[in-house]
């Protein structure tokens, strides 16, 4: 088992992967940067958002908007069905059974904040540890380290090696009485490592530890089914799934979700509220205060109807193609470094040039129409672990081709041949 549904009939969808017809799709592909045609090749940051998308951004706006779960009028009913409904098709993209199961906030790091202070903070104790690995982003060490801060508690990180892999052996020993929580990076935003999540889920269940995973790398490159991963909480954000920013969604098992107290108080997260006392909410509406980006939710559930209907077994074979494309092209570079050799890499390759700083290397790429992203990709600890404060990353999308990673290429030429 490994967290991957069983692999769906050949998808008909294969002939959406001409490059140029998909790339149509994404009408700020047709800008022009520096005068030359885009070559967005910084997904891994945000994705860029297809007109169905924006248009569903739009109309909603136009002809469905109103405030949720508030009014008898039609006009909030609808709002609020299509509010729903969007929470069902993130349920059915995560496999997940149930739809209470489902939370909606800002991004992955709310969402891990989310749980860091209504799962994690009320049972930390002195001497308790949080584990998480070398390579994670930011979101996932710095919320564990308030809470544990907070209480006596401390951060854990299993290692990983030189080729970029976590060292399975090394995380199974630090999986100890006292870790309360591993919480691990399914595809590595700076390495694009491929993590065994399915086998770190089993290995801390034996141990009785729960497990969250960040998702925000993963769900947008291959198939997810949360049930099949029995993980206890799952993160991920809309904005680098093809839809809006300012959204994103937590999974948890509804035994976990229903047993947390709330996070944040106010509006549509109570049952009673009195001056002697206020009763709280079902999950996952406990977990879910104020008003929220209501139309940025429902267009959510449009970018993942996007995806789906693309099918995620082929949106991960043509970027698979797309990264062993980039991997060869990138060797044939004099003084190319690439960070780590994981045996599976999804999305992402992190790489230096010799004598080139990595923020040169983005603006004269940038003189080129290329988007990639430079410095530390909210990846400090990572770096660390390579001897480096900084390196220059590409991601690729559903919508880059060949043709973007060769202009990529020519471009690291020309800068490797002027600082070498
Ligand atoms: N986790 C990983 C692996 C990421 O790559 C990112 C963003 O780059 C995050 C978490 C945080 O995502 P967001 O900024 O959408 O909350």
């Amino acid at each position: 088992m490994n967290g991957l549904r069983a692999p769906a009939p050949a998808p008909p969808a294969e002939a959406a992967f001409d490059p140029e017809a998909l790339r149509a799709q994404f009408p700020i592909l047709r800008t022009k940067m520096q005068g030359r045609p885009l070559v967005y090749l910084d997904s891994a940051a945000s994705t860029q958002k297809p007109a169905r998308v924006i248009e569903r951004l739009k109309s909603f706006y136009e002809r469905d908007y109103a405030n949720i779960h508030r009014g008898v009028y039609e006009l909030s009913q609808r709002a609020s069905a299509l509010h729903d409904e969007a929470r069902r098709k993130v349920q059915a993209f995560l496999g997940a059974r149930d739809w209470r199961e489902i939370v909606f906030v800002r991004n992955a790091t709310e969402a891990i904040n989310l749980v860091a202070y209504a799962f994690l903070r009320p049972k930390l104790e002195p001497g308790d540890e949080i584990l998480v690995t070398e390579m994670e982003h930011h979101a996932n060490i710095v919320p564990w380290q308030i809470v544990a801060g907070e209480r006596g508690a401390r951060v854990v990180a299993a290692p990983i090696t030189d080729a970029g892999e976590l060292d399975l052996d090394a995380l199974a020993e630090r999986i100890t009485g006292r870790t309360r929580l591993v919480s691990v990076v399914w595809v590595s935003n700076v390495l694009g490592t491929v993590n065994p999540v399915a086998e770190i889920v089993a290995l801390a269940h034996r141990k009785g530890v729960p497990v969250l995973i960040d998702a925000a790398q993963a769900v947008q490159h291959q198939p997810v089914d949360v049930a099949a991963l029995d993980c206890d909480f799952l993160v991920c954000s809309a904005h680098k799934t093809y839809g809006p920013s300012g959204v994103g969604a937590l999974y948890g098992k509804a035994e976990l979700l229903d047993a947390m107290p709330p996070w944040q108080g106010g509006g549509d997260m109570i049952e009673k509220v009195g001056f002697e006392g206020t009763t709280f909410n079902e999950i996952p509406f406990r977990f879910e205060a104020g008003t929220p980006d209501i139309a940025g939710i429902v267009a959510f559930g449009e970018a993942l109807d996007f995806l789906g209907e693309l099918g995620l077994e082929a949106v991960a074979r043509h970027e698979a193609a797309l990264i062993a494309h980039a991997q060869r092209s990138l060797a044939q570079i004099p003084g190319l470094r690439v960070l780590g050799a994981p045996k599976e890499r999804r999305s992402a390759i992190a790489f230096t040039l010799e004598g080139a700083h990595p923020q040169d290397i983005g603006m004269l790429l940038d003189l080129d129409g290329i988007a990639i992203r430079t410095g530390h990709h909210c990846a400090m600890p990572l770096h660390e672990r390579f001897g480096l404060s900084a390196s220059a990353r590409m991601s690729v999308g559903v919508y880059n081709s060949e043709a973007d990673i060769d202009a990529l290429t020519a471009g690291l030429r020309r800068i490797a041949g002027m600082f070498q």
